[in-house]
């Protein structure tokens, strides 16, 4: 989708983070090259951790490089910790750190058994399907993600009952958000093995894609998740301590996703992502003519993309709910 010649270009975003070298990780132990399988001592179940499902996303990249060097080991079940789309990844450039999203198309779309099965070939498709028969075992997923514009923290975890009580397990960032996914492709949170059976998965979106708090947040949500499920002790030295006092959670659910019809779509103002519009009714962008107005009151907006190119998710609409 070509971009819009009218919106202004994107600004020059400062990149606090340096990319990890991947090279001691790439050649895996787990029969998928970039995947690393550590076995603990009891029964438990299988945890997948992935990092850099885009390739320019490198606080995740810094978290599992991190744990792998810390030599964390979980207490029981086994963990495995992955970096997804390494050729991608290795094409980062902190001079242009937008571009390497992916190489051909976005590896988080394509977790769709009929695309995965079917005749379709791309870098990511093959990337893909050589994970797949590790996630075909995994019990839990956790995906790090980090996002481009401004916003708070939040847990994304699909329409599953299951993604939304593991995101209450983790405990943290303090915002969970279910929803549907995207019109463009199912992400690896909507791969079928995760909506069936005790399994579950969620997709953490830690903060702004190149910021140093980023990384802790990611960092905690690997922590909270390995502690929910008895699998690191609170003084695991790999990890960051339990904080004092968990954060409330809030959880909200998509209501309405708006797409960009036009290349002229424009938020009224810089709209934060986690910002809650009191009115319903409220104009928050143009799309060419039309008009997009909030349609309930506290109106949550989850990761608005403030330049979205035609055809794209430009903000998801989510309501509260209680407990
Ligand atoms: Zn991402």
């Amino acid at each position: 989708m070509p971009s819009s010649a009218r919106q202004p270009p994107l600004p020059a975003f400062e990149v606090r983070l340096t990319a990890p070298d991947l090279k001691p990780w790439l050649s895996g132990n787990a029969g998928v090259p970039g995947f690393h399988t550590r076995e603990g001592r009891g029964a438990g179940p299988h945890v997948v951790v992935l990092a850099a499902m885009h390739g320019n996303e490198i606080a995740g990249a810094i978290v599992l490089d991190r744990l792998l060097r810390a030599g964390l080991r979980p207490l029981r079940g086994r963990l495995t910790l992955g970096f997804a789309n390494i050729d991608a990844y290795a094409r980062f450039d902190p001079r242009q750190p937008t571009l390497s999203r992916f190489v051909d198309e976005d590896l988080n779309r394509v977790w769709d058994p009929a695309v995965l099965d079917g005749p379709r070939q791309s870098a990511e498709l093959a990337r893909a399907r050589a994970m797949r028969p590790l996630i075909d075992t995994a019990d839990v997923l956790l995906d790090l993600h980090s996002m481009l514009w401004p916003s708070d923290p939040l847990l994304l975890c699909g329409a599953a009952p299951q993604g939304r009580a593991l995101a209450a397990g983790i405990g943290t960032p303090a915002l969970v958000v279910a929803d549907e996914g995207h019109l463009g492709g199912r992400r690896v949170i909507d791969y079928p093995r995760f909506l069936e059976g005790g399994r579950a998965a969620t997709l953490a979106e830690a903060g702004q894609h190149w910021r140093p708090e980023t990384v802790a947040v990611a960092l905690d949500c690997v922590a909270g998740l390995l502690r929910h499920l008895g699998m690191a002790a609170d003084d695991d030295p790999a990890l960051p301590p339990p904080p004092a006092q968990p954060p409330a959670q809030r959880f909200a659910r998509v209501t309405e996703l708006v797409t960009a019809a036009t290349a002229s779509f424009a938020f009224v103002r810089e709209f934060r992502g986690g910002e809650v519009v009191p009115e319903r009714n409220t104009l928050i962008a143009l799309d060419g003519e039309r008009e997009v107005r909030t349609a309930h009151d506290d109106c949550l907006l989850v990761m608005p993309s403030l330049r979205p190119s035609r055809g794209h998710t430009a903000v998801r609409l989510a309501r509260f709910e209680e407990g």
